[in-house]
């Protein structure tokens, strides 16, 4: 199966989404659930999706989206560009 390219796909095949920051490097994992309740479309592509976000270290919205199976870790909250 091909990787997810929206949040609704990602939602879909239980994964979870790395969003990297590629301004300083901060990684961090999110719960597509979660992002899926910040945007407006589920069926955009992850990155147009990343494009709304901004890193919660550095505040620059150079943010990647990347899916990954699910792990054992705890989601954290990320800062959004738009209010
Ligand atoms: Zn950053």
């Amino acid at each position: 199966m091909a990787d997810p390219a929206t949040l609704d796909e990602t939602c879909k095949a239980e994964m979870t989404l790395w969003a990297f920051c590629r301004a300083c490097g901060h990684a961090s994992l999110f719960d597509p659930q979660f992002l899926r309740g910040k945007v407006k479309d589920g069926d955009e592509r992850l990155s147009a999706v990343a494009a709304q976000f901004k890193c919660s270290r550095c505040s620059r919205a150079d943010v990647r989206l990347i899916p990954t199976p699910r792990t054992m870790v705890s989601f954290e909250k990320m800062g959004t560009a738009r209010p």
